[in-house]
């Protein structure tokens, strides 16, 4: 299932800014070299990741699943003069490349790369984030949403990818595999959740943005 259809889609990336070539570049390394490749953010939503932060322009932004960099790398360019991205990712064998961008986007001390899992990391961390990117894990996300409010501030924005799981969300409950069961029980706990105010953006695989209410 693809939202919006591919003809639409296809209307969208014509009127989207080109990406910076660098990232071009990644996206290519990631299709030839890396499993997995369908992960990275690319071109329409990597566009919408760096306009919300160019309009939101943190200080602070914490990203969970760094995977090859494509999203920390869009992040960077609304962060504030002076301001840190700190990005979790389990998988040691993505750490070379993605630190290899950071170095050639010229972003080695802008972007903090944690090695480790996010579910053990996250507890240990310091502050409060003004932005933060949920994109691991699919089955640990109910997990994730306590442990992220912890460390979100006031004004802070949560978004959370995936969150359509091309389609599969519709699924009745618990008849899927767990990353399915994850996804569901997070959107009903964010749209339940009294504290929280949210909206999931039928954009690339389902975008929710989270804030306090
Ligand atoms: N944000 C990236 C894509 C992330 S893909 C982009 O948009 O380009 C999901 C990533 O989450 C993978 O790289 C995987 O290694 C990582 N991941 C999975 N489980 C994790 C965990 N428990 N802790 C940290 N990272 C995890
Ligand atoms: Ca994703």
């Amino acid at each position: 299932m693809n939202f919006p259809s591919e003809e639409i889609f296809e209307y969208i990336e014509q009127l989207t800014p080109e990406e910076p070539e660098i990232l071009k570049k990644l996206d290519r390394e990631t299709n030839l070299n890396v499993l997995m490749p369908n992960m990275l953010t690319g071109h329409v939503q990597g566009r919408f990741l760096a306009f919300m932060s160019r309009i939101l322009r943190p200080k602070r932004i914490l990203e969970v699943g760094t995977y090859t960099g494509y999203s920390a790398i869009c992040f960077a360019e609304g962060l504030k003069e002076g301001g840190v991205i700190h990005t979790i990712d389990i998988n040691d064998e993505l750490e070379e490349i993605a630190l290899r961008y950071f170095k050639e986007a010229g972003l080695q001390d802008i972007i903090k790369r944690i090695q480790g899992d996010a579910l053990e990391i996250i507890p240990t961390l310091e502050g409060k984030y003004d932005l933060i990117f949920l994109d691991a894990d699919k089955e640990n996300y109910p997990n994730y949403l306590p442990m992220l409010k912890k460390r979100l501030a006031p004004d802070g924005l949560l978004m959370i990818d995936n969150t359509l799981w091309s389609g599969k969300v519709l699924d009745p409950a618990h008849s899927g595999d767990k990353e399915t069961q994850g996804i569901q029980k997070l959107n009903k706990m964010v749209a339940e959740d009294p504290e929280l105010e949210s909206f999931l953006l039928p954009l690339s695989d389902g975008i929710t943005l989270v804030h306090w209410r």
